[in-house]
């Protein structure tokens, strides 16, 4: 293996340390701490996993978490509601509704009701929108750590051939914007891209946010590119990313893994972006 691993974890301790101290002097100054309400609708195991991380991750570094658990068979109008009374609520600065909802509410329509001075996740239109304007909002937290990870790399992005691999509001279109907005020359594929191959072949930084496992393999890989892996696949033999690691790994510059490369990212830019948003409130 020629890459340099990106170790994502420890960017991530190193990031959420930074804010840790930065509440500690918040409050030392006299200010509350911050506080993130999280929503979980229903019982899906894996989202109770990633609601319970999140507040592990606020109390280690001294904000605040409260916690809304909805059952099943909540409705679109009532979850709307909560959303809009969080909104109103001063003690709460971040609001996140943990993503996917049951198939009887429209997940648009509830992430448009969050307040966008409290949308830490960056999935309201207004924080899309200003994203896309390229002005200053809360960016949404996988693609903030992306780009944070980047930075910590020190990859030159000023005129580098970025490909993005993924188009959603999520991840790959956000990215491709920072990524913009950080003047790399951009190209996004999606499933219809013809020879995907050849394309992710140009990229001097590659960010694969798919979730097909081990999707692009050597052949993907420019000599010397930076692959951020986004994917996070589960197989019979655990987590593997969008990238067949080992393969790209011989080809590429630097990489992260799966895991422990972009996933512990997104948890520390959450705690960024709700500090943020309690300063901003102030
Ligand atoms: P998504 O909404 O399902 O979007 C997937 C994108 O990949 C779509 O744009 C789709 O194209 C494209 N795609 C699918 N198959 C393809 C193919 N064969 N070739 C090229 N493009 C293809 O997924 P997402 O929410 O962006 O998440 C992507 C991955 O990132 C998943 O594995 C997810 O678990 C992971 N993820 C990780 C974190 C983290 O914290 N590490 C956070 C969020 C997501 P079309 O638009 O044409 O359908």
């Amino acid at each position: 293996m020629g890459a340099r691993i990106i170790d994502g974890k420890a960017v991530a301790t190193a990031v959420r340390e930074r804010v840790r101290e930065e509440v500690a002097q918040l409050v030392a100054d006299g200010g509350r701490p911050p506080a993130l309400a999280t929503v979980l609708v229903g019982e899906d195991p894996a989202s109770q996993i990633y609601v319970r991380n999140k507040h592990d991750a606020c109390e280690q570094a001294g904000m605040r978490s409260l916690h809304h658990e909805l059952s099943a068979e909540t409705g679109e109008e009532e979850l709307v509601e909560l959303v809009g009374r969080l909104g109103l609520d001063d003690e709460v600065d971040g609001i996140l509704v943990q993503l996917p909802v049951p198939d009887q509410i429209d997940p648009d329509r509830v992430v448009a009701a969050i307040d966008p001075a409290k949308d830490v996740d960056g999935l309201t239109p207004t924080n899309a929108g200003l994203l896309a304007h390229g002005m200053p909002g809360l960016v949404s937290c996988t693609p903030a750590g992306v780009m944070e990870l980047l930075r910590q790399e020190g990859v030159e992005l000023e005129g580098a051939e970025a490909v993005v691999v993924g188009r959603s509001k999520l991840v790959g279109v956000p990215v491709a914007r920072l990524l913009l907005g950080a003047d790399a020359t951009v190209t996004v594929c999606h499933s219809r891209t013809r020879d995907l191959d050849a394309v992710c072949r140009r990229a001097d930084v590659l960010v694969a946010a798919v979730g097909v496992p081990r999707l692009l393999g050597a052949a993907a890989i420019k000599p010397g590119a930076v692959v951020i892996d986004v994917g996070v696949n589960r197989g019979e033999d655990g987590l593997c990313g969008d990238v067949d690691f080992e393969a790209a790994a011989e080809v590429a510059a630097a990489i992260t893994p799966v895991p422990g490369g972009v996933g512990p990212m997104t948890i520390a830019m959450l705690l960024v972006n709700t500090l943020a948003a309690a300063r901003a409130r102030v």
